[in-house]
């Protein structure tokens, strides 16, 4: 960071070394928590990128040759210090984000699962053999990397989120270049410090900031061979198709408008206690956030009225100091508005406010960007309440009469990121994992993310590409394979025929 007057301004990581942005246009990073500005960031040029882009196409050249052992042993070190500065990192995020310092530890628990998946990759990366494939002819292949990755990340897990990426990408060979969220990338630039630390070689990772003018210089350079991506569907399709449109492959998850399906059978005490984590951990800046509740039948007022009275007690306030609070604010003023502007078309279209969350104080910081915990009930298809990511701590309530009108209502869902049921019926439980149409699916559990010996696999408008981020599937789309098929003919060898003796 280099300080100009009270902010500090970031900087790029290229080759190896952190360098002053040339850049005239910035970003402002605001401590969500207070709503001042605690930094700013550069946004880079087509010119910075090629740059970094160029030094990572001539470090991989020495990587992709250093062996696979040696690079996961890096892991193994990255590890222990992302262990010994959790703490430290986990204050850093949610300075930055405004997520409690218990949302924080956990989400760098979660990358640190990344990390430890990654340190077992030389036996994920090993190939297939096959002899006699054909008459005296073998097969083998092999997983090569790539070469140039890159990875955008949104600013809802700005750390997590890169921890996907670029610990499988490295490991298996590859050279890596983060664009982090321009609101949050005090964290990432921390977390590459400490891989820095491990050992990784100059030029493995560097990190460019900014905006569409960046990402689209990433996306259309001819070096980069394979984008990650994770952010709103309409980044995610413009990511999408622009990279892929330059001979890139492509991984982009977007947005998600997630459902939650309550059986009239459910433990209420326990869904509610699982509706509102998810729905409100996180204030609700989470893609597997619980947005659309579907009670059936009877399941609907208890529901309700449960999750009305724990919102209640649910202590909303600043989060960057030690004072225990349930919810933190939103990341932006303009963020705050938003969600703000959602809520009120729900009751311009009729439905009815349960609980209204605008307008909570936080007396300590009266410029922060606080909005309560929100229940929206009465909502029915087609209003935007019931369609729309929000995006915050907002739930919609839409009644139903089964669980079939339930899943009716699902399926005209454009998205496709997780959805939750909770009964004590296996039969519907089996019926909704198996007809629901989203990826991550959960019974009886508040968010069914998957940790990170599994792929996060969103469909349909959560998702474009084919390979999933984390997971087996990551390693495959870090890779490319290789196919040889050998045959050896007998032959003389110099001072005598070599004869195979068949025993
Ligand atoms: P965003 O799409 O606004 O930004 C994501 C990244 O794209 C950032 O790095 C940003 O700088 C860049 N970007 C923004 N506009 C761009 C443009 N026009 N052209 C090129 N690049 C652009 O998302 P956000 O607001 O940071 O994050 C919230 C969104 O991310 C939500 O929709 C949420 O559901 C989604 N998300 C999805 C997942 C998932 O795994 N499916 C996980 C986390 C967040």
């Amino acid at each position: 960071m280099i300080a100009t007057g009270a902010i500090s301004t970031c900087k790029l990581l290229i080759g190896g070394e952190w360098v002053e942005s040339g850049s005239s246009r910035f970003g402002l990073i605001h401590n969500p928590s207070l709503g001042e500005v605690i930094a700013r960031v550069p946004f880079c040029d087509s010119s910075e990128v090629d740059r970094a882009v160029r030094a990572a196409h001539a470090a991989f050249a020495a990587w992709r040759e250093t062996p696979v052992v040696e690079r996961a042993r890096i892991m193994f070190r990255y590890k222990q210090l992302l262990e010994e500065n959790l703490e430290d990192v986990a204050r850093l995020i949610t300075r930055e984000h405004g997520k409690t310092l218990e949302e924080s530890r956990a989400s760098m628990r979660r990358g640190i699962e990344v990390v430890e998946f990654a340190c077992g990759i030389p036996n994920m990366i090993q190939g297939r053999t096959l002899q006699n494939l054909a008459a005296d002819v073998d097969c083998e292949t092999y997983l090569h990397p790539v070469g140039v990755c890159v990875g955008i990340t949104p600013f809802n897990f700005p750390a997590m989120v890169p921890m996907w990426m670029f610990p499988i990408a490295v490991t298996c060979g590859n050279t890596f270049i983060l664009k982090p969220s321009e609101r949050v990338p005090l964290s990432a630039i921390r977390i590459v410090e400490l891989l820095l630390e491990a050992g990784l070689p100059k030029g493995v990772i560097s990190i460019v900031h900014g905006d569409r003018e960046c990402v689209d210089a990433l996306l259309t350079h001819p070096l980069v061979r394979a984008i990650s991506f994770v952010g709103s569907t309409r980044v995610a399709h413009h990511i999408y198709t622009t990279g892929t449109a330059h001979g890139k492959r492509v991984q982009a998850n977007g947005g998600a408008k997630n459902h939650l399906i309550i059986m009239p059978d459910a433990d209420i005490e326990k869904t509610v206690a699982a509706v509102q984590s998810s729905a409100f951990g996180c204030a609700g800046e989470r893609c597997m956030a619980g947005s659309l509740a579907l009670p059936v039948g009877a399941a609907a007022e208890p529901l309700v009225r449960g999750l009305v009275d724990s919102a209640n007690r649910m202590k909303v306030g600043r989060t960057d100091t030690d004072a225990a609070v349930d919810m933190g604010p939103l990341i932006t003023k303009e963020h705050l508005e938003r969600v703000s502007l959602c809520i009120e078309k729900g009751r311009q279209e009729g439905a009815t406010l349960a609980r209204d969350g605008r307008g909570v104080r936080v007396p300590d910081a009266p410029q922060g960007f606080y909005l309560g915990p929100t229940i929206i009930d009465h909502v029915r298809p087609g209003m935007f309440v019931a369609e729309e990511e929000i995006f915050g701590p907002v739930l919609s309530v839409l009644r139903v009469g089964s669980l079939d009108e339930a899943v009716e209502i699902a399926d005209r869902c454009p998205f496709g990121n997780g959805a939750v049921i909770y009964t004590r019926s296996g039969y519907a439980a089996r019926q909704f994992k198996h007809r629901f149409n989203a990826g991550m699916i959960g019974i009886n559990v508040g968010v069914p993310a998957p940790m990170a010996l599994f792929s996060f696999t969103g469909w349909n408008a959560s998702f474009f590409g084919d390979l999933h981020i984390q997971g087996p599937e990551a390693v495959r789309f870090y890779t490319q394979e290789k196919v040889i098929m050998t045959r050896w003919h007998e032959s003389g060898m110099a001072g005598g025929e070599f004869v195979v003796s068949r025993g």
